[in-house]
């Protein structure tokens, strides 16, 4: 159920009977341990439970065995008003899509909204007001990083450091608005990078009527810090153009669901193949033409596994740790004094797998079991996922 941003701490939480941790790291993406304890919403300590402090904890939750991962990162949404789109006039994607393990989205632009204004003092206002919104309204618990103003022509510096000052840390797609050349994408990110403000670009060509096609020459030149769905939202640019993006510049290599999946399994052998796996994040591009997909991350990772051939543990990577380290986030990875944002899975039931990685390297969904954001466990079961085989269960709290 949407909910307001809670001001409740959560005390302390114990999650114990962990079977598998995934850390979210790339360099270590399973950890040792069978449980964790949070304080206040915090990371406190990860291990083994006879080697923890448990004591006082308001909540226990018992993992029954599941895994335990990072809470998923949506890198690319486009909300618009509470947990309302117009898009697919749909209710309740955001909370829907907690069900699917995402605990923390980025907008990547609030361009649905009906009637967005278009002018400099009215996509600032927009940008402001989106922020503040999703500040203090968290639909599901989800932290939804909004605020996100799709950059015209005209705009000048000090705009840049107004926006920064009212709080806003993201730039919607480049491309979806009036600039569409380099040299004017590439001097309005060098000012929102000045001031903190972090650029995402739209890759490929035009995903609704009224956007327009962006190629290589346009991403590399105006050098904007998230290669937004390089794999085309959903039109892809040719394969040669994606490697060319590849090579040409280290920034964020985004895959979204609802963009060219065939390209995405590209991009990944590319940066494979480059040893620069780190940089590969995952979105959803959501809410869409294509829809709403509350297990749009899952599905991504389960298919970048199964069909990219990456261990699971790795895919997980994309969802969690190597997103809120492109973005700088302080959630993402299993690590003391992160945010104890947590989705609790196991293989689905009936799933020929032996366990969860093995499940999703075979192209199945995990079932989720339970999430936790900030401390505070926010829903048992999934109502979107299979089911299941093992559910944690809390058993005092
Ligand atoms: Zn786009």
């Amino acid at each position: 159920m949407a909910q307001e941003a809670t001001t409740e701490t959560a005390g302390k939480l114990v999650i114990r009977n962990i079977g598998l941790i995934l850390s979210g790291m790339l360099e270590r993406p399973i950890l040792d341990g069978d449980a964790i304890v949070a304080i206040d919403g915090k990371i406190a300590a990860i291990g083994r439970l006879k080697d923890l402090d448990t004591e006082g904890a308001r909540t226990i939750v018992d993992a029954n065995g599941a895994t335990l991962a990072p809470g998923l990162i949506d890198s690319h949404v486009h909300p618009v008003a509470g947990d309302w789109t117009p898009r697919q006039s749909q209710l309740n994607w955001i909370d829907s899509s907690m069900h699917g393990g995402v605990t923390t989205m980025i907008s990547a632009g609030e361009v649905h909204t009906p009637g967005r204004a278009r002018d400099i003092v009215g996509l600032k206002a927009m940008a402001i007001a989106a922020q503040r919104a999703y500040t203090n309204f968290r639909p599901g618990g989800v932290k939804l990083h909004a605020g996100a103003p799709v950059i015209e022509n005209g705009m000048v510096e000090s705009d840049f450091a107004e926006l920064a000052s009212a709080g806003v840390k993201l730039l919607g797609e480049i491309g979806l608005g009036g600039v569409k050349d380099g040299p004017t994408g590439r001097k309005m990110v060098e000012w929102a990078r000045k001031y903190g403000i972090q650029s995402t670009i739209h890759t490929g060509g035009p995903s609704i009527p009224g956007s327009g096609l962006i190629d290589k020459d346009i991403v590399l030149e105006t050098d904007a810090d998230i290669v937004g769905h390089i794999n085309g939202g959903h039109t892809a640019l040719p394969d040669d153009q994606i490697r060319c993006i590849c090579e040409g510049c280290k920034r964020g290599l985004e895959l979204v669901h609802n963009g060219n999946e065939r390209s995405a399994l590209f991009t990944l052998r590319t940066a494979r193949e480059m040893n620069e796996l780190e940089r590969v994040i995952l979105g959803t591009d959501g809410p869409a033409g294509s829809g709403v997909q509350p297990l749009g991350i899952l599905r991504m990772v389960s298919m970048l596994s199964s069909l990219g051939d990456i261990p699971a543990e790795i895919a997980f990577c994309f969802a969690t740790g190597n997103t809120a380290r492109m973005r700088q986030l302080d959630c993402g990875l299993i690590e003391v004094g992160r945010a104890a944002d947590f989705v609790l899975m196991d293989k689905a039931q009936h799933s020929p797998a032996n366990s969860l990685l093995e499940s999703v390297r075979l192209g199945d969904l995990p079932g989720v079991g339970m999430v936790i954001i900030d401390g505070l466990v926010r829903a048992g079961r999934s109502r979107n996922t299979p089911p299941a085989t093992r559910i944690p269960a809390v058993i005092a709290g």
